[in-house]
């Protein structure tokens, strides 16, 4: 069993990016400047706007965290997302997500230039990635390929069970992975990507632990503790751990800890590769953020 290691991955892209963004301050061009909008004080959300704007300052790149009220109105942030999008010192932004209940999210989404949505997240963006066309992959998906491709793992041909079809994983993943390879990233050897066959499971699959058992890969992005067991996993499968739970744990000092979807204990030794959770997938997603954002920069700045 290897351990697909986001975390190491994740640093080696972190230092590939430095070193462009070195290169463009040599050459006297501005750095890309990536925009952060954050509404109201959801705890989970401030810390993945901090991590977020770290990562920006650990790769050269500028950040901008534009804090807005919670009651805010779905106008005034209608209105905030029109300004970033004419903003020329801002080559890409998000939204963090999840917004206040009063706010409609796939309004607010809808209204972001495309080719300023570095989460990958607007129906354009979304579209252009299904119809084959250049376009800005949302991060996790994206960054679940890369750690693929950097491991070499071939999906061509091979069977990929997807449990989960939000918007943000599930669905967009896999769309990347069924794709034709000519959706190349820069860096990534395009023979090693797409070209699978996909199934996408949810709530309502029957029989889930047979048709996992038929996969060569298996991605679970459903929020669910223990969710994938040995039972569901033949051996030498591949496992992708998209998700992130606290649980509670009175021996860690903050009082509970991290787990993915996966019962990690009994279905690694069954895995040929496998995602730790922490430090699997979650770094690939914040790195991928970073790509996307460098993305944009070229396109604005060509
Ligand atoms: P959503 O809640 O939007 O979607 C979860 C999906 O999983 C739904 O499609 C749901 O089915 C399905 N599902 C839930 N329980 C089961 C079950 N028992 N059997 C089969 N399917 C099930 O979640 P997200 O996609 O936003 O996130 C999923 C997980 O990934 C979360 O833990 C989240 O925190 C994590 N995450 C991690 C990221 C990272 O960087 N590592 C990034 C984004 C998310 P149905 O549609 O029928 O309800």
């Amino acid at each position: 069993m290897t351990l697909l290691d986001g975390k190491q991955i994740a640093a080696t892209i972190r230092a590939e990016l430095r070193a462009e963004i070195d290169a463009l301050r040599q050459a006297g061009r501005r750095v890309p400047r990536l925009g952060i909008v954050i509404v109201g004080h959801n705890p989970a959300s401030e810390t993945y706007v901090a991590n977020k704007i770290k990562a920006c300052q650990e790769v050269g790149f500028e950040a901008e965290r534009i804090a807005l009220e919670a009651d805010i109105s779905e106008a005034d942030l209608l209105r905030e997302v029109h300004r970033l999008n004419a903003d020329p010192a801002i080559d890409g932004f998000i939204v963090q997500l999840p917004l206040p209940a009063h706010i409609c999210e796939s309004t607010i989404l809808s209204a972001i230039d495309y080719r300023k949505d570095v989460d990958g997240l607007t129906p354009e963006n979304v579209g252009r990635t299904v119809q084959g066309l250049p376009s800005i992959v949302s991060a996790t998906p994206r960054g679940i390929r890369e750690l693929l491709a950097r491991y070499n793992i071939l999906t061509a041909g091979r069977h990929v069970v997807v449990i989960g079809r939000s918007n943000i994983v599930g669905k967009p993943v896999a769309m990347l992975l069924m794709q034709r390879p000519y959706l190349s990233l820069p860096g990534m050897s395009a023979s090693s990507l797409g070209d699978a066959t996909v199934t996408i499971c949810h709530s309502k699959t029957q029989d889930l632990p047979a048709i996992c058992r038929t996969a060569d890969i298996i991605i679970v992005a459903a929020g669910s503790p223990g969710l994938l067991t040995a039972e569901m996993v033949r051996p030498g499968t591949t496992v992708i751990d998209v998700g992130i739970n606290r649980i509670d744990d009175p021996a860690s000092p903050r009082g509970y800890r991290l787990v993915g979807d996966v019962d990690f204990p009994a279905v690694s030794p069954l895995c040929n590769y496998i995602t730790p959770v922490p430090g699997g997938v979650g770094p690939m997603t914040i790195v991928s953020l970073l790509q996307n954002t460098l993305q944009a920069y070229h396109e604005h700045t060509r």
